[in-house]
């Protein structure tokens, strides 16, 4: 039996190729497994569980029927999609995880967590992260009208897309710090985590400061491919799924 874990999906209407890849990997994979892990940024951008775009609906659809088929699927939100909230848990079956969330995975015990509140030398980006993630500010933006949070996704978006190209030096400044993933692995005392975000798919290991070594798992983006990991009771592997 399988689980599977995916991120950075990054779904949106602008790219249905990749969202038929999504929906193909539900119907075809992800019905037939032990469970489904979503680790954050599913969507590009999630305004809130009001939005009844034919998009969302269909996406919400094809999610619902994978739980009713009885597989668990579980969400943590991204940096993109944390407006995702109890209404769409109710219409999916998704179960909703705070990060970061310890699972049994086949008797590891394993951390699993978007990945951006790992990337502690970006300070602006983990200023801005802290304020709009306050619990008063999700509820006054949930007030505001569909349209006007639509506008603020789209000019977020724009904003984070100005930047490239990216230096070298920008770049490490966006992955993980070391710092951050060990405190991690001693705060909750585990010896494997699995996260997104970064778009760098790859299995790290690292040394603790008690000797031992832990593992983490990154995985891959969905822009010019699909990216699973499958894990089973004796493997893990990265797959990349063609478009
Ligand atoms: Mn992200």
């Amino acid at each position: 039996m399988t689980s599977w874990f995916i991120s950075d999906l990054h779904l949106s209407p602008a790219r249905p190729d990749i969202t038929r890849l999504f929906l193909e990997f539900l119907q075809e994979q992800a019905v037939h497994a032990d469970a489904l892990y979503i680790l954050g940024d599913l969507f590009d951008a999630w305004i809130g569980d009001d939005d009844t775009s034919d998009f969302a609906a269909a996406l919400q659809g094809a999610l619902r029927q994978v739980t009713q088929q009885g597989v668990p699927v579980y969400f943590i939100a991204g940096n993109r999609d944390f407006l995702v909230g109890p209404r769409f848990a109710r219409m999916t079956g998704v179960r909703l995880l705070n990060e970061p969330a310890v699972i049994d995975l086949y008797g590891t015990p394993t951390l699993l967590l978007h990945g951006d509140s790992l990337c502690t030398a970006d300070r602006s980006y983990q200023r801005f992260r802290r304020i709009i993630r306050q619990p008063w500010l999700v509820k006054i933006l949930l007030a505001l009208p569909l349209s006007m949070r639509m506008r603020i996704a789209n000019k977020l978006r724009a904003s984070s897309a100005t930047q490239q190209p990216l230096s070298a030096e920008q770049l490490a400044i966006m992955d993980v710090t070391d710092t951050a993933v060990i405190d991690l692995f001693v705060r909750y005392d585990v010896g494997q985590m699995i996260h997104g975000h970064t778009h760098r798919p790859a299995i790290h290991e690292h040394q603790l400061p008690d000797g031992n070594t832990a593992e983490r798992i990154v995985l891959g983006d969905w822009y010019e491919q699909g990216s699973l990991l499958r894990v089973t009771r004796t493997e893990r592997q990265l797959i990349s799924q063609p478009l």
